[in-house]
């Protein structure tokens, strides 16, 4: 027997069909249909109805923000092994949880992390049912209230991270540039997920798996998309287009001075940050004021005296969101140890849980040996 499609059909298996709330509904069976087959299974996943642990699922949304899934799984693992729960969690030190974080980046979510366990644990451990309860605890905002009241919960939400961001702009082939774009996309994300009773926390990381597996950034595998029949991008052959990316600003440079202090028992000498800006309250090899390059490099700290070497050092440079870092390594002496510093051995230093920055520098400084 001969099929014969529709007018509207043929417009949808064209992709130039506008995405009504009916398609929406047969597009989520696609979306689910192809996580129940080929959805990722990771530690933080409840497939087949399970019922999520809250403190878990938290815990990886935390860490995902701005991170991919495979620098996630190790700090996942280890943060479980050592706090199994959120009340030890709380109990924890701010210094502990920096320590453990060290190399994920973005510090700031593990200080409200912590902050977040204290205040949930201060309050009977129960995290909140709704969003906006959600979104009034430390390090979550609003895609992260969204992605727990989905999965936690099964209710509605517009879950919309980077991933998902890409893969709605081009479903619905949205051709302003970001961050312009977001409003629109923002409202085209609602007609998928708004109607979503049955599934929304399947729905919600079914599109994470398909932003990190098939329509990903460059080179889509749209020939193996279960939403190829709905996708505008694709079916106008600007799937790789889109999103638009924002114009690219040159980002503002600093530089500086990092030290490498060493004691007669053969220690280094680290400086606790302040407890506000970046790398606050963590510990790093001690570094001068950073300030832009067009001003004469910074005057060492007090007590810092520069010891004369005959190496080169390498400048250790490092980028971060809103600059980028030159920082000149200098060996030094210091009188006395300044009340904010510490004595650490120099064996096991690089594993001592320093971000990657002051990282970066001890090699340097550890592979110049005089
Ligand atoms: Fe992405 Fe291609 Fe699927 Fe469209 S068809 S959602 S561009 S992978």
């Amino acid at each position: 027997m001969t099929v014969r499609m529709t007018a509207q059909q043929v417009k949808k298996k064209s992709g130039t069909h506008k995405i009504t709330q009916q398609d929406a509904q047969e597009l989520r069976g696609q979306i689910l249909g192809w996580y129940d087959r080929y959805g990722r299974d990771l530690p933080w996943r409840y497939k087949g109805g399970a019922k999520p642990d809250p403190y878990r699922v938290w815990l990886s949304e935390i860490m995902l923000q701005q991170t991919t899934v495979p620098a996630v799984l190790p700090y996942y693992t280890k943060f479980l092994q050592k706090w199994p729960d959120l009340n030890a969690l709380a109990a924890a030190s701010q210094a502990e949880i920096l320590q453990a974080w060290a190399g994920l980046g973005y510090y700031a979510r593990a200080r409200n992390l912590h902050a977040c366990a204290q205040t949930l644990a201060a309050q009977g451990g129960q995290f909140p049912q709704t969003p906006q309860d959600l979104r009034k605890l430390p390090g979550i905002g609003e895609y992260t209230s969204a992605a727990l009241t989905a999965i936690l919960y099964n209710r509605p939400a517009v879950v919309l991270d980077g991933n998902i961001e890409r893969i709605v702009a081009r479903l619905f082939a949205i051709e302003p540039p970001m961050p312009a774009a977001k409003p629109e996309i923002k409202g085209s994300a609602a007609i998928l997920f708004d109607d979503c009773h049955d599934r929304p926390g399947d729905l919600a990381q079914a599109l994470m798996d398909l932003g990190a597996a098939v329509c990903t950034p460059r080179a889509p595998s749209c020939a193996l998309c279960p939403m190829r029949n709905f996708c505008q991008a694709a079916a106008k052959g600007m799937a790789e287009e889109l999103p638009r990316p924002r114009r690219r600003q040159e980002k503002p440079r600093k530089q500086g001075y990092v030290y490498w202090i060493e004691n007669s028992r053969g220690e280094i000498l680290l400086e606790r940050r302040a407890q506000r800006g970046l790398f606050a309250g963590m510990l790093g090899l001690p570094t001068s004021e950073w300030q832009a390059p067009d001003k004469d490099l910074p005057a060492h700290p007090a007590g810092f005296k520069a010891k004369a070497v005959q190496q080169k050092y390498p400048l250790v440079l490092h980028s971060f969101t809103h600059f980028d870092l030159a920082l000149t390594p200098i060996r030094a002496s210091v009188g006395r140890k300044p009340a904010q510093c510490e004595w650490q051995k120099k064996a096991g230093l690089l594993d001592s849980g320093l971000p990657t920055l002051f990282k970066k520098a001890a090699k340097v400084f550890l592979s110049l040996e005089p």
